[in-house]
């Protein structure tokens, strides 16, 4: 208890939180988690909390992998940090840049390595920019990207996301990227069907090229499923028009698979779920399921070619395939494979969390609950028939989520919509526990909304 005040003392005093408002955490006093095992994470009040979110979109295999510790510990040992600058490599990376090759989609046998999906979405930017420059064509170069998307925070990643707070502060974005409308069918109003929805939002990408003009446009990117932004699943009509339009333009297609990427689908990668052929697919989270930092670009053919006919790309990081980090990457595909998460996810766990978790549907607060692989989201509203959403003051997606971890379950509000995405190797009768807790927590707002009426 002692050290529980000590550490929060010390946490408010120094640590800036991300993605939070300081002041709420002095409040409140920080949860301070300790430790972690299997789907469940603990805080040093003892309290076992099911992790709805694997972490942040990461923890794929589940906590307290030893294999894990054990793979990083001996390449520790063996070759803690490498530099490519007198142009020598070492075993993890290389074998990791294989392996990834060999799960990617066809024709994609390249990998760039970097640091986090943030890094990876500026190698993006830098890679398109560049591959067209090589091809003769340099007047393409701007990037479309999608509202609401999130792609990451450094200048590059946070401009190429959509996310309207990220822009308001420090004079973002930057030049040559343009923001189109997301498959939002449910934000939509519902006006339209789902379909006619998807069509219009795919629609809007060939009315934004031919503003910019094609000729301009070098690249469009989006999440197969956008995750952070809500899990936002694109209507069946939405990504076969997005393909018919890139290759009647000749644009290229970056596929973000940091959060769908490593079986959250229940694919290797989410562009497989909707048999996407991407040329760039940043990746990160799920590489190493969060043990280390990690991320990358893996990368076509195509563009590999190009790229490497130009000459050096100046462009990499320090710890670009770092040793370490490679050994845990490593451990984690092969714990992927072995155990065949993916195909657990797409024919166990997808569809029991499918119909376990649309039953909140009735709850009078959820407008809609849908799910796809292992993320689901619940729309929270005021009125369940007009989908109209309550006064943002009243903050009822944080205090959904501060419920649910009353519960025992982390669930992530992105204002009022509630998002899950459990680690891969969640039990049938741990998505019952999930979805009885989500319950509780929609059952404890209700009650609070009600009582302040
Ligand atoms: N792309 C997507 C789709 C993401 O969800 C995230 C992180 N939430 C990123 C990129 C950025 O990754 P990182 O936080 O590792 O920089």
């Amino acid at each position: 208890e002692i050290e529980t005040s000590r550490l929060q003392q010390l946490d408010h005093a120094h640590f800036m939180h991300p993605f939070t408002d300081h002041n709420d955490l002095g409040a409140k006093g920080t949860r301070i988690i300790e430790r972690a095992d299997g789907v469940y994470i603990e805080d040093t009040a003892g309290q076992k909390i099911l992790d709805g979110m694997a972490g942040l979109w990461c923890v794929n295999v589940g906590y307290g992998r030893k294999s894990i510790a054990d793979a990083v510990y001996e390449q520790m040992q063996t070759l803690p940090f490498y530099n490519s600058f007198f142009q020598c490599t070492h075993p993890p990376a290389v074998e990791l840049a294989h392996e990834l090759a060999t799960l990617a989609p066809e024709g994609m046998n390249h990998v760039f390595f970097t640091g986090s999906g943030s890094e990876s979405n500026d190698t993006v930017l830098r890679m398109v920019r560049h591959y067209w420059a090589l091809k003769g064509q340099p007047e393409k170069q701007v990037m479309i990207t999608r509202e609401n998307a999130y792609h990451g925070s450094t200048v590059a990643a946070a401009s190429l996301g959509g996310m309207k707070p990220m822009h308001r502060q420090g004079g973002l974005p930057i030049p040559g990227i343009e923001h189109i409308a997301q498959p939002y069918w449910f934000g939509e109003g519902g006006a339209l069907s789902a379909d006619e929805l998807g069509l219009k939002a795919a629609q809007a990408l060939e009315a934004r090229i031919q503003a910019v003009g094609p000729d301009k446009v070098a690249a469009f990117m989006a999440e197969p499923v956008q995750g952070a932004g809500g899990v936002i699943i694109p209507p069946a009509s939405y990504w076969p028009e997005v393909k018919r339009i890139l290759a009647q333009y000749d644009i290229l297609l970056v596929v973000d698979e940091v959060i769908c990427g490593f079986g959250r689908t229940g694919e290797w990668f989410g562009c497989q779920y909707y048999d996407l052929t991407p040329d760039l697919m940043p990746i990160a989270k799920g590489m190493t399921s969060g043990y280390l930092p990690m991320g990358g670009v893996i990368v076509a053919d195509k563009v590999a070619e190009v790229l490497a006919a130009g000459g050096e790309f100046f462009h990499g990081y320090t710890y670009s395939g770092h040793p370490v980090a490679a050994a845990a990457a490593l451990e984690n595909l092969r714990i992927l494979k072995e155990e065949k998460i993916p195909e657990y996810v797409r024919d166990v766990a997808a569809p029991y969390l499918a119909q376990a978790w649309l039953t909140l549907a009735d709850h009078p607060l959820v407008g809609e609950a849908r799910s796809l692989g292992l993320m689901g989201a619940l729309e929270l509203v005021r009125h369940r028939e007009t989908r109209e959403r309550f006064a943002e003051s009243l903050k009822v997606g944080e205090r959904c989520r501060d419920y649910a971890v009353e519960a025992g379950l982390v669930m992530r509000a992105v204002g009022d919509t509630m998002i899950i995405a459990p680690p891969l190797v969640i039990t049938t009768e741990q998505i019952d526990e999930l979805v009885t807790k989500a319950r509780q927590a929609l059952d404890m707002t209700w009650e609070a909304l009600s009582s302040e009426r």
